[in-house]
């Protein structure tokens, strides 16, 4: 272990840190050679979408969502095959998801609340005019990028996580999001279920907490088919009209999008986004993605490990903090987070083992990464968390934690939990390193040499 990495290359992108897991698919941070831009790259495991039933229907989808350029709904750029992988390469939201804003700093304002809404209802709008429907509308499909613009993901992506049998579904986590037609009916419409998921959105940033929710399935069940739900007292009567309308359990009467859009409430503020429909955007790579040819095929290949230099490590920790779980960078949210250590690596190693374990959490070890899988499935599944340990010099190492998959509020708790557990590895803790410069910092990793 040092702090030389290997990168690994498919066609003219390098692989980055993986930025995200979930049960069908891994999001990949990735960078564009030759223009040196960001991408995101989600990966599917290729045989398992070919047996999968909706194939055509996926391949329609995607192949849709690669000609659309709203700019509210995240671009699809490319998609590769390998033997065993197909990679959707997508444009990188840097600003995290919508839902680190409630999970940080609680309910919204109405006024914040309510401009992400009609930006919302045109994106999707927009794709069922084209004859695609979401049908996993939640709070971590609405990404924000680096200017605060809200932009919907995995349009078109979906009926491959999709399970016809809601039970089964529930399996992946809660249905909170869900629409009663979805979960009662066999057959339903696509555009009136996800407005309802919109709705389930909407409730939740303004309220805080979920419209629907117990602890027990049945009773979940029960509470979205009648949509019995209640408003907090404080809930603006402009708001609560609009969204009675929204979360009506009848889908044939429930509000529809043009309408929802002239609504007086949503309309404050809001201009629909100019854009212009690019035109001469191929497919055929998205098509022989999904098919069974053999042609076009990309491999994963290792580059040379490349030599990172240590103060370039060091300098991509801003803060020190370890209180703050969430680094700042320009406004940014982000669920990762890095600390210090003057600790032997085996140690911090075990040290993580040992905080981790009394939260119910199965470590899984690598040489020096390791990756922490709650052993409870929470709302959005098991809550994972990925770490590594790098040597910076002989007697510093830094450590990275991510959240790759679950739920963000039950992160935030894990972490809080999980820090106090660390303190006698962690170097400088309790915020004595904060309002340091870069150069002081450096300093002492000098010394420390
Ligand atoms: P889910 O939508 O169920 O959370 P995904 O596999 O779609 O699972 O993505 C996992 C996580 O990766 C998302 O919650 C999101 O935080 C992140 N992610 C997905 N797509 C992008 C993207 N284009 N840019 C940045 N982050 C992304
Ligand atoms: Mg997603």
């Amino acid at each position: 272990m040092n702090a030389a990495k290997s990168r690994t290359r498919v066609g003219k992108y390098e692989l980055g840190k993986t930025i995200g897991e979930g049960s069908f698919a891994k999001v990949k941070f990735a960078r564009n050679v030759e223009t040196g831009n960001h991408v995101a790259i989600k990966i599917l495991d290729r045989n398992h979408v070919l047996r999968h039933k909706m194939v055509e229907q996926l391949k329609r989808e995607i192949s849709t969502m690669k000609l659309i350029k709203h700019p509210n709904v995240v671009n699809i750029f490319e998609v590769m095959a390998s033997k065993t992988k197909i990679y959707i390469v997508l444009e990188f939201v840097s600003g995290g998801e919508l839902f680190d804003k409630i999970a940080n700093d609680g309910r919204l304002k109405e006024n914040e609340a309510r401009q992400y809404f009609p930006t919302t209802f045109n994106a999707v709008d927009y794709c069922h005019s084209r004859g695609v429907f979401h049908r996993d509308l939640k709070p971590e499909n609405l990404l924000l990028d680096s200017n605060g613009i809200l932009k919907v993901s995995d349009f078109g992506l979906s009926t491959y996580s999709q399970r016809d049998d809601a039970l089964l579904r529930t399996a992946c986590g809660t249905p909170n999001y869900v629409a009663p037609e979805v979960l009662n009916a066999k057959g339903y419409d696509g555009s009136a279920a996800d407005i309802w998921s919109c709705g389930v959105i909407l409730f939740v940033l303004m309220a805080g907490y979920l419209p629907f929710d117990e602890p027990n399935q049945m009773a979940l069940y029960k509470k979205i088919s009648n949509a019995e739900f209640s408003y907090p007292s404080w809930f603006p009567p402009d708001a609560k009209k609009l969204l009675s309308r929204i979360l009506d359990p009848n889908p044939l009467t429930r509000i529809k999008i043009p309408e929802l859009l002239e609504d007086k409430w949503f309309k404050e503020g809001y201009k629909p986004p100019c854009f212009e429909e690019e035109e001469g955007i191929n497919v055929d790579d998205v098509a022989a993605a999904f098919n069974d040819s053999k042609e076009n095929l990309v491999t994963e290949r290792k580059e040379k490990p490349v030599s990172m230099n240590a103060f370039e490590l060091i300098s991509r920790s801003q803060s020190f903090n370890l209180d703050s779980l969430f680094e700042k960078e320009m406004g940014i949210v982000k669920r990762e987070t890095r600390f210090t250590s003057q600790r032997p690596a085996h140690e911090i190693i075990s040290k993580i083992e040992e905080a981790a374990k009394p939260l119910g959490f199965n470590v899984h070890r690598r040489n020096y990464k390791m990756k922490l899988q709650g052993d409870k499935s929470g709302r959005k599944g098991h809550l994972s968390v990925a770490t590594e340990v790098f040597e910076v010099a002989p007697s510093l190492h830094m450590v990275e934690l991510r959240k790759t998959g679950g739920d963000t509020l039950e992160f935030h708790k894990f972490y809080k939990n999980f820090s106090s557990g660390l303190q006698d590895v962690v170097w400088q803790a309790e915020g004595k390193n904060e309002g340091k410069t870069e150069a002081q910092n450096e300093g002492k990793i000098e010394q420390s040499r």
